[in-house]
Formats: C-alpha cells, sequence, structure tokens
C-alpha cells in the first residue's frame, strides 16, 4: 500500500477499506505519513464524503490509536452523554449525578470550553479544590467503587484524533460531517460505555445552526454507534436560546445546584430529565420513556441526585460544603445590570451572542492557552415569551475584569429582540428524536 495511491482512490470518489483506514491513521499517528498528505486525504474526504461503513470502521480505527476503556475496566454496564455544545449548557453538571441516583454506572469524559460554547471541565474546576485531572487508575477505580467519575481527557485516548482536528482546523476540513461524526464517536467508543445518548443542539447557539444539518449530524452519530454494537439515542434540541438562566462556569454550578433541589429552570430541568430517560430505559431500569422520566424527577425532589454530586465533589478533592453555601464558590466583584429599551415580548433571544458576550466578560477563551475566569458570566432574568416593560432588568452581568464590559453588555441588549405584539409559541426544547440499539 503506498499513500499516493490511497489519496487518488479516494480523490476520484473510491472507497477505502478497513485496512487502507488502518495504514492512514497508523501512519498518521506514527508519523511515517507526513502532514501534507494526511491533510490532502482529509480534504479528498471532505469533498467525496465517505460511506456508512467507512466512517464506521474510521471511527472504530481512531479510537484503537490509543488506549481505551474496554466493559470490563469499568466493571461491567455504563452509560455516557455528549453534546454537541451550546451556550450555557448546564446539563452534564445535572445529568451524570442524576444518573448515579439512578442506579446508574457512569465514568465520563468530557473536555474544555471551546470558542463561543462551554466546557464542563472549566465548570467544575470552579468548584474549590475539584481535581479533574485523574489517572488513569485514580479514574477507573472511583467508577468501580463508586460508579462515578467525571475527569478530562487524558493524553493518550484516541491521539488520532487530536492530530486530526489540528490538520483539520488549519485546513478548512473541519466541517465534513463523516470527520465531525468519526472525531465524536472516536471519544465515545474510546471510553467504553455501551449506551450513549447524544444531545445535538439546533438554533443560533449550536455548532450547527439549521435543522436540516444537525438532523444529519444526528441520524450519522446514531447509526455509527449502532454499527459498532452500542445502544443509541439523539435527541435534536433547541439552542436557539441559552439553556437554563446562567452562562459562565460557577454561575452554571450554582445553576445544577438547584436543579438538582428540584428547583431549577424547568427547561434544563426536562432536558436533564429527556436524556437520562433513553438512558435508563437502555439499561433496563426503566420499561418505558414515561416511567423513567416520573423516576428521575422524583430523584431530583427527593435528594438522591443532590447526595451524589456532594459525593463526585467530595472524591475528586472538592469542597462539598459549596452545595449548601453557593458563596464558597468563586464570586465575581460586580453585577451590572442590562435593561430593555422599551415595551413587549421578548420574540428571541440570541444564544451565540449571549454566548460572546461571557467569553468577553472572561468565561471563556479565544485562544487555546488562555486562562479563564470561574466567577464571571451573564445571569439571564428574562427569557423568550416572558412580557417586559422599558427600564426593567432583561439580565445580570457578573464582572470582574472591566476592559470589554461595554462591548459585552452591547451584545447582550442587542441578543434580546423585543416586540411589541410578539406571539411567541411554547419553546419545544426537543425537537426530534433518534434512537437505534
Ligand atoms: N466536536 C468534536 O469532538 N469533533 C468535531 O470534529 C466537531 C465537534
Ligand atoms: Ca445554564
Amino acid at each position: 500500500m503506498n499513500t499516493v495511491d490511497l489519496i487518488r482512490k479516494k480523490r476520484d470518489g473510491g472507497t477505502l477499506t478497513r485496512d487502507e483506514i488502518e495504514y492512514w491513521i497508523d501512519g498518521t499517528v506514527n508519523g511515517t505519513i507526513p502532514e501534507y498528505q494526511v491533510s490532502a486525504l482529509l480534504m479528498a474526504t471532505f469533498i467525496r464524503g465517505m460511506t456508512n461503513e467507512e466512517a464506521a470502521h474510521l471511527t472504530d480505527v481512531m479510537a484503537h490509536s490509543g488506549s481505551m476503556f474496554t466493559p470490563e475496566d469499568l466493571g461491567g454496564f455504563t452509560v455516557d452523554k455528549h453534546s454537541t455544545g451550546g451556550v450555557g449548557d448546564t446539563t452534564t453538571l445535572v445529568l451524570i449525578p442524576l444518573l448515579a441516583a439512578a442506579g446508574m454506572t457512569v465514568g465520563k469524559l468530557s473536555g474544555r470550553a471551546l470558542g463561543h460554547t462551554g466546557g464542563t471541565i472549566d465548570k467544575l474546576e470552579s468548584i474549590p479544590g475539584f481535581r479533574t485531572d485523574l489517572s488513569r487508575e485514580e479514574f477507573l477505580g472511583l467508577v468501580n467503587r463508586t460508579q462515578l467519575a467525571l475527569a478530562d481527557h487524558t493524553d493518550d485516548m484516541v491521539p488520532a484524533d487530536r492530530i486530526l482536528y489540528e490538520l483539520r482546523d488549519v485546513t478548512s476540513t473541519v466541517d465534513s460531517l463523516p470527520l465531525i461524526v468519526a472525531s465524536i464517536m472516536s471519544k465515545k467508543i474510546a471510553g467504553g460505555a455501551q449506551a450513549i445518548v447524544i444531545d445535538v443542539k439546533t438554533g443560533a447557539g449550536a455548532f450547527l445552526p439549521r435543522l436540516e444539518d444537525s438532523r444529519k449530524l444526528a441520524q450519522s452519530l446514531v447509526s455509527i454507534g449502532a454499527q459498532l454494537g452500542r445502544k443509541m439515542a439523539a435527541l435534536i434540541t433547541d439552542m436557539s436560546q441559552p439553556l437554563g438562566r446562567m452562562v459562565g462556569n460557577a454561575l452554571e454550578v450554582r445553576e445544577a445546584i438547584d436543579t438538582l433541589k428540584g428547583e431549577g429552570p424547568e427547561d434544563l430541568t426536562v432536558l436533564c430529565c429527556e436524556l437520562g430517560a433513553e438512558l435508563l430505559v437502555f439499561s433496563g431500569g426503566s420499561p418505558d420513556r414515561e416511567t423513567a422520566i416520573d423516576r428521575l424527577r422524583r430523584h431530583l425532589s427527593d435528594g438522591s441526585a443532590l447526595g451524589k454530586f456532594a459525593q463526585l465533589i467530595e472524591n475528586q478533592g472538592g469542597n462539598p460544603a459549596v452545595i449548601e453555601d453557593p458563596t464558597l464558590l468563586p464570586q465575581a466583584g460586580k453585577t451590572i445590570e442590562v435593561t430593555a429599551s422599551g415595551d413587549g415580548v421578548i420574540a428571541t433571544l440570541d444564544a451565540l451572542a449571549v454566548g460572546r458576550a461571557a467569553n468577553l466578560l472572561g468565561a471563556g477563551r479565544f485562544t487555546k492557552e488562555e486562562s479563564i475566569d470561574p466567577a464571571v458570566g451573564v445571569q439571564l432574568m428574562r427569557k423568550v415569551g416572558d412580557s417586559v416593560s422599558s427600564g426593567e432588568v432583561l439580565a445580570l452581568l457578573h464582572v470582574n475584569a472591566t476592559g470589554r464590559l461595554e462591548e459585552a453588555k452591547r451584545m447582550v441588549e442587542q441578543a434580546y429582540r423585543i416586540e411589541a405584539d410578539a406571539d411567541v409559541s411554547e419553546v419545544r426544547m426537543v425537537i426530534e428524536r433518534i434512537v437505534e440499539g
């Protein structure tokens, strides 16, 4: 086999065999195929696409490019959740302890903030003492002993994705469906879970804003996971406005705690129960989705999910007292009000603009190397469908550095579209559902 033949085959619309994909990925990881040839293969794949079978092979070969967790490592049937990324997406912080309260085993690897979207690892690190850089042994020890761990991706897992992603970033080959699916699913497969639910966001704040693109991505993720033997569900969910009321790291931890007490915003609560229900049914813990949702709601109101969150914090070195006393979390120096300029009903609230504003305040990163401020962010006092009058507070900005405050404030003001007689139908959280397994 040689790389030039492989490039030509893909360039001319051919289908790569498993052996050919192994040659490509092995050569990429061990450096025997130079980056210019890997880049040419990526561009040929971008332009020609891949069959479902090819994409499944690529996913599996990438998953095997580094160390993996097997079901035996994790002590049996485990579940996992992935989100394609959103603004104020506090879901994982609520869902992981909720699943544990319902008797499931969860060993989850998460990422940091990227672009205008937040990352679970950054949010958890706003809890004083909380460690996310667990070694393989620590992570597996916690999963086996306590059925619950949440850690940063380790460097030795799925190295193929890291290399390919960096090349895609600089060769304009990121937004290729088979390459996105292989990138996401290789990490899920390497994580070892048998049942996986994917939250595919759609709308202004999503990585793919158009519903038809979100649908294609959801179908492809489910199909590839199922081909590799996983029970798969994808929910396409609304990200036209931010999820819940808090956008920012420590603010979202506070929101997660409220939700785990059964006192959180309804959209976040509904989404967590809907996603969790898929996994509860897959794991045999509930006969159907309705029963599963009832059971999960009960775990939120009876304190059992909150108890699991306290256990997670304590197990990973954090101070569980933050649950009773949220002032122990980092707090911004001041809050600035954003007020309504006229009377009416909020017709839209642009999630992308709010995400960018939170980043301007310091909640996210503009380059990989930047540090974040865990305390800052945006608290939404009013959301789509609410009636407001002129001068009423729409949002609070939690601020430390004031360098880009004016820009952030203007961005949040403009994120709200207020119309005198807007007829806003109720926002549907789950727009579509795709299941295989
Ligand atoms: N998220 C990933 O992990 N990979 C992609 O290619 C796109 C989104
Ligand atoms: Ca939120």
